[in-house]
């Protein structure tokens, strides 16, 4: 059987999170090292490695993460000023957690370089 992520054991409340929003798809947490003043995680519950992993029968649940996404940020008040949603992929892209996630950051104008 596959391992179970981080993710998926915050989701089975195996290890605890800050829950910001929850729906039967999609949980997301504040993130426990924020590198913006609201950074937070958008994450499917189905446990899928990378973006290279999603399926055709996953696009659906990809549109629910960019709506839980609106909602959130309408919910925190930073939907009107402007946030960035981001995904890493695999080691270049700077992944950690091999369950895909999409980041938040907002709560303060963002640069625009990647390193
Ligand atoms: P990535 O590097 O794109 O895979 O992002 C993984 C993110 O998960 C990082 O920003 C971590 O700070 C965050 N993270 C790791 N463990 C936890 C945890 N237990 N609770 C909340 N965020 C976490």
């Amino acid at each position: 059987m596959e391992q179970h992520s981080i993710f998926t054991k915050i989701i089975n409340r195996e290890i605890p999170a800050s829950i910001v929003f929850e729906t039967d798809d999609i949980i997301v947490i504040n993130d426990i090292s924020p590198k913006a003043p609201v950074h937070i995680l958008i994450i499917p519950k189905k446990q899928i490695a990378t973006i290279n992993d999603i399926a055709d029968e996953d696009i659906p649940l990809m549109g629910k993460i960019i709506a839980a996404a609106k909602q959130v940020a309408i919910q925190l008040g930073i939907a009107d000023d402007g946030y960035r949603l981001v995904m890493n992929c695999n080691d270049f892209g700077g992944q950690t957690v091999w369950h895909l996630h999409c980041h938040m950051l907002g709560g303060k104008k963002l640069g625009w370089t990647p390193d």
